[in-house]
C-alpha cells in the first residue's frame, strides 16, 4: 500500500494519498486544501485516483474536492447525513476566516457497510455520528490503518459543540465501532500525530474507564 499524509490548509487537516502499488489506483481521502500539492503527490507515485472519499462535511476537508474531482475525473463520496452541513460550507468557512470555496457536489452516498475498493485494497466504512451526524472512518484491515477523520485524535476526540455535534454519540461511536478494532491498528486522525487504537484505549483521557 503507497500511503502519504499531507496536511492541508490552515487548520492541517490530514488529506490521504492511499495508493495500490500493481493498479496504481488511488483513493484520496479528505482533500481540504492545496490540491496542487496532493496532485503532485498523485504523479510522483504514477497514481490514478479513482474514487475521492471526504469523512465528513466540514470545509477545511471537503474544500478542495471540487479542485481535485475537476483534475482527476474521480466521484466525490460523503454520507448523506451530512448533505446539509455540506450546504453550510460558505457559513464554515466565514467562522474560520476562510475563503469560501463554493459548491461542493457529492456523487454518492457512503454508509456504513459499504467498502471503498482500490485495486485489491479495501476500505471498510464505518459511521460513526458525533462531531458531525455524517462522520465516517475508513477502516483497512488488512493493512490494519484506520482513517478516522475527527472522530479519534491522539489523546483527544473531535469537538462536538459544533453543528450536528453530540458528545454521548461520539463516545458512543468511539467505544463501539472503534475501540473494537486491534491494538496494534494504526489511526490517522483528521488532524495531528499518527496513533494506534492500542495506545488510545490505554491513555486518551476521553476514553480510559475511570
Ligand atoms: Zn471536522
Amino acid at each position: 500500500m503507497i500511503h502519504e499524509i499531507l496536511p492541508v490548509g490552515p487548520l492541517q487537516c490530514n488529506c490521504s494519498v492511499i495508493g495500490d502499488e500493481e493498479s496504481r489506483d488511488a483513493v484520496v481521502i479528505d482533500p481540504g486544501d492545496e490540491i496542487e500539492q496532493v496532485l503532485e503527490l498523485v504523479r510522483k507515485h504514477n497514481l490514478k485516483v479513482k474514487q475521492i472519499v471526504i469523512t465528513h462535511a466540514h470545509v477545511d476537508h471537503v474544500g478542495g474536492a471540487m479542485k481535485l474531482r475537476a483534475a482527476t475525473g474521480a466521484p466525490i463520496l460523503l454520507n448523506q447525513n451530512d448533505y446539509a452541513l455540506l450546504k453550510m460550507l460558505d457559513v464554515q468557512a466565514a467562522w474560520l476566516g476562510m475563503a469560501a470555496p463554493g459548491r461542493v457536489e457529492i456523487d454518492h452516498s457512503l454508509g456504513e457497510a459499504d467498502v471503498v475498493k482500490t485495486g485489491p485494497l479495501i476500505g471498510q466504512v464505518l459511521h460513526t455520528p458525533g462531531h458531525t451526524e455524517g462522520s465516517i472512518c475508513l477502516y483497512f484491515p488488512a493493512e490494519s490503518k484506520l482513517i478516522a477523520g475527527d472522530t479519534l485524535f491522539a489523546g483527544s476526540i473531535g469537538r462536538t459543540d459544533l453543528p450536528g455535534g453530540s458528545f454521548e454519540k461520539i463516545l458512543r461511536s468511539i467505544h463501539d465501532r472503534v475501540l473494537v478494532l486491534p491494538d496494534d491498528t494504526v489511526v490517522v486522525p483528521g488532524h495531528g500525530p499518527v496513533t494506534t487504537i492500542g495506545e488510545e484505549r490505554e491513555s486518551n483521557p476521553f476514553l480510559v474507564k475511570r
